[in-house]
């Protein structure tokens, strides 16, 4: 009978720091990853994220190339639900944005019961896994395998626009918003190593040590249950579906598509739900509910200072230049410069709205079909215009028994008033900042929106056509201790033994901010919790 101590099913933000540091305990530990390796330029160097999201080709090599179902508030649209089908999961296909969210998001989530989890709780977990150029301090870490660096040689534009926020606003510039106040305006932190991505693959996997197997283009089709207990996994081969078994304790740590999708295909889930499928029942358990993500509506100006040109020659030229000598050009960095964090009148005490600020044009109005998107060819800068804690909560559900077929995601975007209000002040607040003095001169026009939209009214009405995810869905198997729970504050399934989940699934409420660190936190603390 093939076993293992440990399987971890899933080598994402979260799956490869945990296996990782289950093997480094000296157990034997066996990675799942339904995705292909990582290793290719396409993933590595940063400003491929441009190519490689945006040519259908490509993207179709990291990406599982899930849709919504129609979007109800937003036109009926299926929005593009991308995220890693690769080694180092999401963390190897995402923009490097490097957010922790906001301290008091620990502090509620501990407040609901999840003991463990206050910021004081996590801060070990944070500090453990990143390597901050600033070096360590009371609350950065400084020897972590996750290289975390500050953009560099910011473009004229974004510098402008971090200026003229602060003359409009009373923000102040923030040194770190990863360290005592997330509130301000900054310059953009990455996780880069040396002009590399610093992906959960390259800093947990690549100098593994040999107890750790990484099966990649391995998928899992189920977990096996008997008796109450998780006893090992089926998964897919060339030849049909094997079996390995776990000595220890299963881990799965799939994503917020993949982790409920695979314990519903196991029997753990609403019981009518899987019943309706065929499915015979382990655990009924609210699977797959409170599915809730960040929304952003992108705002692109014309603006000679943006330096940067969408164009396929303008890529070519920065690519050789990159291939002669490594970390020598902007490919080397992610595509973002500065962030800020602010407070709208619906915020409750802490920033509500992050606006990412992007020294390139954006394809308009959204990118919902599956084709090559085209942004204007003028030199732009593009305010993301994010809200970063949405009220409206949707599902996951299968749409078929069939493990290799799409769940049915529906995170029901846009169904509470307050998400769309948030948008639109903050769309229109950033049009406010763009005609400050500093910078307004440096301002041609404003290519989307665009005059069709005066006033917030108008650009309300128009957020449901252009809205689209950061990519940043959570919350499907919620960590809690009350019924709607899946699993408790050890990450354990309830009513399941020998089985966890720990990835962006388990948040009770999204983090304010870009989800990737939290993901990893979740993966260091998860190893803590197994191996204490
Ligand atoms: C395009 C994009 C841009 C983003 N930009 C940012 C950003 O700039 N900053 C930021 O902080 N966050 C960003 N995010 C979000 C962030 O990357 C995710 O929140 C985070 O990576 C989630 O981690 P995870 O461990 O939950 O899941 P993932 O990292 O997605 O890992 C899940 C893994 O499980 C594998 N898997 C699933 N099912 C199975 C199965 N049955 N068998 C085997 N393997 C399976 C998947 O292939 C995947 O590798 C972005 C995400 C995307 C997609």
């Amino acid at each position: 009978m093939a076993a293992t101590d440990y399987i971890i099913i899933g080598s994402g933000s979260a799956g490869a720091i945990i296996a990782r540091r289950l093997a480094d305990s000296g157990a034997t530990v066996t990675l799942f990853e339904a995705g292909r390796r990582d290793n290719t330029r396409l993933v590595r160097k940063p400003g491929m994220i441009g190519p490689m999201h945006s040519v259908p080709q490509l993207k179709k090599k990291i990406d599982w190339g899930h849709y919504t179902v129609e979007q109800k508030h937003a036109l009926g649209r299926t929005i593009p639900q991308t995220h890693g089908k690769v080694v180092g999961g999401s963390s190897s296909v995402n923009g490097m944005v490097f957010v922790r969210g906001n301290r008091r998001n620990f502090d509620d989530w501990a407040a609901a019961g999840n003991t463990g989890w206050s910021y004081q709780d996590v801060l070990p977990s944070f500090k453990k896994f990143e390597s901050f150029e600033d070096g360590a301090s009371e609350f950065r870490g400084g020897t972590g395998p996750i290289k975390v660096i500050r953009a560099r040689d910011l473009t004229a534009a974004s510098e402008s626009f971090m200026r003229a926020l602060t003359e409009t606003t009373d923000l102040p510039i923030n040194p770190d918003y990863n360290g005592a106040e997330q509130e301000g305006v900054s310059i953009l932190q990455q996780n880069n190593t040396d002009g590399l991505r610093s992906s959960t693959s390259v800093g947990y996997l690549d100098d593994r040590p040999k107890n750790l197997t990484v099966l990649a283009n391995t998928q899992v089709l189920r977990v096996l249950v008997e008796g109450g207990r998780a006893i090992g996994v089926e998964y897919r081969t060339d030849g049909g579906a094997e079996v390995l078994h776990a000595e220890r304790e299963i881990i799965v740590s799939a994503g917020t598509f993949g982790s409920p999708q695979l314990l519903m295909l196991s029997g753990i889930g609403p019981a009518d739900h899987l019943r309706a499928f065929g499915i015979d029942v382990v655990a009924d358990l609210p699977v797959g509910d409170n599915l809730h993500d960040h929304l952003f509506v992108p705002m692109t100006f014309a603006m000679p200072t943006a330096v940067r040109r969408s164009s396929p020659g303008y890529f070519a030229r920065a690519f050789v230049r990159e291939s002669l000598r490594n970390n020598s050009t902007w490919l080397a960095r992610s595509v973002f410069e500065a962030v800020a964090f602010l407070r709208t009148p619906y915020a409750t005490g802490i920033p509500d709205l992050q606006l990412h600020v992007l020294p390139w044009g954006y394809p308009g109005p959204n990118q919902d079909a599956p084709i090559r998107h085209v942004p204007d060819p003028r030199r732009s800068l593009t305010i993301l215009v994010t809200m970063i804690y949405p009220q409206s909560r949707g599902t996951l559900r299968l749409a078929s028994a069939d493990p290799t077929a799409a769940p049915a995601i529906d995170p029901n975007y846009l169904a509470e008033q307050q998400d769309l209000n948030t948008l639109a002040y903050g769309m229109e607040l950033t049009r406010e900042v763009m005609s400050a003095k500093s910078i307004s001169s440096a301002v041609d026009t404003e290519i989307s929106p665009g005059p069709r939209y005066p006033d917030r009214a108008a650009l309300a009405g128009e957020i449901p056509n252009r809205a689209t995810t950061v990519y940043h869905p959570v919350g499907t198997c919620r960590m809690g201790i009350d019924d709607r729970a899946v699993v408790d504050p050890v990450l354990r399934v309830r009513g399941v033994e020998n089985l966890r989940v720990a990835d962006a699934s388990i948040m009770p409420n999204i983090v304010g901010g870009n989800t990737n660190a939290t993901s990893m936190m979740i993966g260091e603390h998860a190893a803590a919790l197994i191996l204490s």
